[in-house]
């Protein structure tokens, strides 16, 4: 992908794109990939960077949600595991199986869990990821080596899917980019314009890097834009009712030795009522999360110190050794853009998704969660094309192999993530050794993916790199401010820039990094 080029597909296109997707989320590439699979013209545009928003600050699971089986949401669970499994099918480099335990520290834990997993799994049905059973104690400890031993029973054991988020959604951009989408990063939607009968016929953008302004006509324009989905609507409509309660949710980052087998830990009722999840993942240990209703959603939302008292005191319960602050590597927020109400002309075609039409013809998708992204895209396109009287073509995604799609990634080792793309990225290292050395001690991140996160990831600025094509700034935050310096330096003879955007870059990056250290107790 490149930026230039986007904008080379944006000047050479005649008369209004198909569809225009606002939001450059798991939402709103997952549209994208959709559209332009079926064959439409299709152009998105993201105000920051793709996954800045919500969709690189989950738990990273690909999962039908154990708290939806408790809810006896029975049909949002069994779409959310035929998802799951086509994912695995789909983007095996980055989606994977994970063995989840649930710990048992009273009698009847055991069989009811045991039951409800049971239960779980075969919903799945062709799309298991293995079967669940229970655990003595022993076989607990043998999964779980620091578990709390005190008063454990044994567990019952599950498996489902693990992925990275961000690394997902930049394969995703990728595809919908292999399929002739133009995707856009740092294109702010300014606003929403209107034909003389008031239907939304197109939208005003600004480039947040040059300051730019252009207008691109639509036949139907999509509101992808997760927690920020009722500002985009006010635009259509001030007077709308808002959908969106939005909520926050936290994760903490420790080390490796917090939770060193292959197993996760998951706890079904906190004392909040919620579920809280211990994973290994990128060779870290990644604990969260908490359910807190916020004012308004922020593109950077920084978590609360209670958040991260109540993570820390829940997983001090469960495990022998208690974290401390001092051992959190990094923390990171983000917000939930829950479905309040929808009012009015609403087609609620999932429990879990929603997806409504204003008025004006803006069309907007929200609510979900990333697992069933496709499904969600598969939705809105079949509205939006009967909406836009668009030529009925058929959803072409269930069997779509995303970019750098190989069956046998592993053998990449730390470069897994990236498939196939791999390959170039090994070459990269063999042209130049120095861009095969780690760029800092604590993480296995080389200079050669910053380099090819700037090629052909459209990454821009440092903080994309560190963030989302690498995920350093999720794993350790000190760590990803002692590489910035070098990433620029990286950067910029990339990209031709001198030693004041470097310093500008180190600096601006540093302020969004210090919300990822947590305050000393
Ligand atoms: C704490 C937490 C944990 C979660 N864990 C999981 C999990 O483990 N598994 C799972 O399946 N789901 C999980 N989810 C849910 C999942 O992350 C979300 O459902 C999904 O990421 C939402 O994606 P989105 O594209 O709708 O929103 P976002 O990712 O927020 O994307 C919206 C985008 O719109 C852009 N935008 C806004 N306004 C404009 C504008 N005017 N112009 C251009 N662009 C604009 C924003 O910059 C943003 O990037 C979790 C959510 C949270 C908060």
């Amino acid at each position: 992908m490149h930026r230039n080029e986007m904008y080379d597909r944006l000047r050479a296109h005649a008369g209004p794109w198909d569809i225009i997707v606002v939001g450059g989320g798991a939402t709103g590439i997952g549209v994208s990939i959709d559209a332009a699979s079926r064959g439409y013209g299709v152009l998105l545009l993201e105000q920051n960077d793709f996954g800045k928003g919500t969709s690189s600050r989950s738990t990273k699971l690909v999962h039908g949600g154990v708290r939806y089986l408790e809810q006896g949401n029975i049909s949002l669970v069994m779409e959310a595991l035929r998802e799951r499994g086509l994912l695995l099918g789909n983007a095996p480099h980055l989606v994977h199986d994970r063995a989840f335990v649930v710990p048992n520290y009273d009698w009847w834990e055991a069989p009811f869990y045991g039951l409800g997993l049971k239960v779980y799994n075969l919903l799945a049905g062709k799309y298991g990821f293995g079967s669940s059973r229970i655990l003595t104690r022993e076989e607990t400890l043998e999964r779980l080596p620091t578990i709390n031993t005190e008063g454990l029973r044994g567990g019952v054991i599950y498996f489902d899917g693990q992925f990275d988020d961000s690394r997902l959604l930049i394969h995703m951009a990728a595809t919908a980019y292999d399929l002739s989408a133009t995707l856009l990063n740092y294109v702010r939607v300014t606003g929403l314009t209107k034909d003389a009968e008031g239907f939304i016929n197109g939208v005003t953008a600004r480039d947040a890097e040059n300051g730019e302004e252009f207008h691109a006509q639509a036949e139907v324009v999509i509101n992808a834009t997760g927690p920020f989905t009722d500002d985009l609507r006010r635009q259509a409509d001030a007077s709308i009712t808002p959908m969106i309660a939005p909520s926050q949710g936290v994760h903490l980052v420790f080390d490796r030795s917090f939770l060193p087998g292959e197993s996760a830990i998951m706890v079904p009722h906190t004392s909040d009522g919620r579920v809280m999840f211990a994973i290994p993942w990128h060779g870290h240990t990644l604990i969260g999360t908490t359910d807190t209703p916020v004012d308004r959603a922020s593109l950077e939302p920084v978590a609360l110190e209670q958040e991260i008292d109540f993570i820390l005191s829940t997983a001090s319960l469960y495990l022998a050794h208690k974290p401390t602050r001092g051992d959190i590597l990094s923390v990171f927020a983000g917000i939930r853009p829950l479905v309040k109400s929808a009012g009015g002309a609403t087609a609620a075609l999932s429990r879990d998704h929603t997806i409504h039409i204003e008025k004006s013809g803006l069309l907007t998708i929200c609510g979900g969660k990333w697992t069933t992204y496709r499904h969600m895209a598969e939705d809105c396109v079949n509205q939006a094309a009967m909406l836009a009287r668009l030529p009925e073509k058929p959803c072409v995604t269930e069997h779509l192999r995303l970019h750098g799609f190989h069956a046998d990634a592993d053998a990449f080792g730390p470069l897994r993530v990236y498939g196939s793309d791999a390959l170039p990225i090994q070459d990269l290292m063999r042209g130049e050794p120095a861009l095969a050395e780690p760029l800092d001690p604590a993480l296995p991140y080389t200079g050669a993916e910053v380099v090819w996160a700037v090629r052909h990831e459209m990454a821009r600025t440092i903080e994309d790199v560190l963030a989302r094509r690498t995920r350093a700034l999720f794993l350790n935050a000190r760590a990803a401010m002692r590489m910035a310096p070098r990433v620029a330096g990286l950067m910029a003879r990339e990209r031709n820039r001198d030693g004041a955007w470097q310093t500008q870059q180190v600096e601006s990056f540093a302020e969004v990094a210090r919300n990822y250290c947590p305050k000393p107790g």
